[in-house]
């Protein structure tokens, strides 16, 4: 049974909305990974079909080995240019928000977007989803905002648009939200959507060659110099961090999207269940959070870091300098969190 059944009020609202609008515009999180430009580009492929007026807007730059999804050269990418554009959701009649639980996730087009009177619905699978649009759909038990799509298009009237490009971007998005269906993937469900996916011969193995061989020369070496020189190990404490300066992004040439993933690096070694990485950015320190099991690194994010996501990927920010961040995490590990961490089975 699809899990949307659950949301048949909404789902009514939304698929009537859809139909009765001309000039829809996606919208997904800033720093936007492979689920959020997935689930944007799936969704968009199928309504362009329609004949209606469709975008996809970007709240910022997205990685370099997404570019090959279909759509994604049609994608308004919001830059230094475009920032300031206060016309940029103007028209709209329907903001459809996909891979994202709070407005604030739109970054720097917040005040557009909370101006725009455009009927605003949503399609999410992070926890505590705030009350930010008309109508949504948001459900945990979706390992991806493209599982959800995939679903979403199934049981309204856009299912007569599914077609390779369509599907090729939901696979992209449930890919990269599961680590290759490593983790967030325990739901039967997944995997009835996945063999629906598979039915319209998408190329599998080209699509995650074009995903994870993707990378250069230098962002290879800087993984081998961050795993060997900026690692910290703690052991007793299952806990493990990396740390980034600014002159090592400089020296190994980092491109945007380079340091993706390496916060779980640490997770293979045995024993590991808490990993993080702090990066040192221009005006702040990027952190990231990753845990395996029960440790809940959403609410670790939320109360210690700016931030938020899921119970075992999250993402935040410091404004302290690299090395207080590092030793706050590190005093968080040995303190208020020792107890946990220590007898955490897993
Ligand atoms: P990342 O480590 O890639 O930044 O984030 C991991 C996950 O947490 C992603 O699903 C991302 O959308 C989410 N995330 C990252 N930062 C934040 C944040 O500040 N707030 C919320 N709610 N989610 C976040
Ligand atoms: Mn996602």
């Amino acid at each position: 049974m699809p899990i949307i059944s659950a949301f048949e009020k909404e789902l009514a609202i939304f698929s009537d909305k859809l139909k009765m609008s001309e000039n829809i515009v996606i919208i997904h999180h800033y720093n936007p990974d492979g689920d959020a430009i997935g689930s944007s580009l799936g969704l968009y492929n199928a309504i362009k079909q329609t004949g209606k007026k469709v975008s996809v807007i970007s709240p910022s730059q997205f990685p370099d080995n997404l570019r090959w999804l279909p759509g994604a050269k049609d994608m308004k990418v919001v830059g230094k240019k475009t920032q300031s554009d206060i016309t940029i959701l103007d028209g709209a009649d329907m903001i459809i928000c996909v891979d994202m639980n709070a407005r604030k996730r739109v970054g720097v087009i917040q005040p557009q977007f909370d101006k725009s009177t455009a009927f605003k619905a949503l399609l999410d699978h992070h926890p505590f989803v705030e009350t930010f649009t008309n109508v949504a759909i948001a459900d945990t038990s979706y390992s991806s905002a493209c599982e959800l799509v995939y679903e979403f298009i199934e049981n309204t009237f856009l299912n007569q648009y599914f077609n390779t490009d369509v599907v090729t971007c939901l696979y992209t998005g449930i890919l990269t939200d599961t680590g290759s269906f490593e983790y967030n993937s325990s739901n039967p469900n997944l995997f009835r959507v996945v063999g629906k996916i598979m039915e319209y011969g998408i190329e599998k193995n080209k699509i995650y060659n074009r995903l994870f061989n993707a990378w250069s020369e230098d962002r290879i070496r800087f993984m081998g110099f961050v795993t060997c020189s900026r690692m910290v190990v703690m052991p007793e404490y299952k806990t493990a961090y990396i740390y980034i300066t600014a002159e090592d992004r400089r020296k190994y040439k980092e491109k945007f999207g380079d340091t993706e993933n390496f916060v779980n690096i640490p997770m293979q070694i045995k024993g590991i269940v808490f990993t993080a990485i702090f990066i040192e950015r221009d005006n702040f320190i990027k952190a990231s959070f990753r845990s395996k099991g029960t440790f809940d690194v959403n609410s670790f994010s939320a109360k210690h870091f700016n931030g938020g996501g899921h119970v075992n990927a999250s993402g935040g920010e410091s404004y302290d300098k690299l090395d207080s961040t590092c030793k706050k995490f590190e005093e968080l590990v040995c303190g208020e969190y020792a107890e946990e961490l220590k007898n955490y089975i897993y």
